[in-house]
């Protein structure tokens, strides 16, 4: 599974166990503006999206512009972060573990979420000092680029950054729209069910589906 020089791996769902949170939160700000949506709705309708595409959504059903739905969501998403301490995804430390002890992967981390977003949650967690490399973190954003998953762009554009052909990388993603990003970008995708069935993620198209991040340790050699 793993027979790459690269692995990039999502944030959300894959190394930090966020996704309850975020889409708490997010139905509770979308479910004030007027369009009510319970967490497990927000989970399935938007977990790994762009969350301008949502807000777009939101306009429609609502039937007026939404400008502050995004700075709202953010504020209450840092706050939650600062007084709930983020877990991290079950299996994801012992894989950099492993990885660490084998020496045969780079690694980094590439998300929609902004940077900042993903800083305060991978050091909720303890886990962002795992992507630095010689003083640099190696952690992309889609906000760096404008260019959202299921876009490949930002897959792309770490692998470029990173130094590794398309073809020698592969993606660990937890949501059909970053499956779908990878395949488009010419990569081999795992994906790692949970909250999104493996059902869908064999369906966006994932080349192998892991329902725990072990199975990853197992096939470094850990
Ligand atoms: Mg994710």
């Amino acid at each position: 599974m793993l027979d790459c020089e690269l692995i990039i791996f999502d944030c959300d769902g894959v190394l930090v166990d966020t996704e309850p949170v975020t889409n708490r939160l997010l139905a509770e700000t979308l479910t004030e503006l007027g369009w009510p949506v319970t967490t497990e709705e927000s989970i399935e309708r938007f977990k790994g999206r762009d969350l301008h595409v949502i807000r777009a959504e939101a306009e429609a059903v609502v039937g007026r512009a939404l400008p502050g739905l995004l700075d709202d969501y953010r504020a209450r998403m840092f706050a939650a972060f600062e007084s709930e301490p983020i877990a991290v995804i079950d299996g994801a430390h012992e894989l950099l573990d492993v990885l660490d002890g084998a020496g045969t992967h780079a690694r980094c981390v590439a998300s929609n979420g902004p940077q900042n977003k993903m800083q305060a949650s991978l050091a909720s967690a303890g886990m962002l000092g795992r992507f630095d490399h010689e003083g640099e973190a190696r952690i992309y954003s889609a906000y760096d680029i404008e260019v959202w998953k299921p876009e490949p762009d930002l897959f792309l554009h770490a692998a470029k950054r990173m130094g590794c052909a398309p073809k020698d990388t592969v993606v660990v993603e937890d949501s059909s729209s970053g499956v779908v990003a990878a395949n488009r970008a010419g990569m081999r995708v795992i994906g790692l069910a949970g909250l999104t069935p493996a059902e869908s993620l064999v369906e966006a198209g994932a080349t192998h589906v892991i329902s725990s991040m072990h199975e990853l340790v197992r096939a470094v050699g850990g």
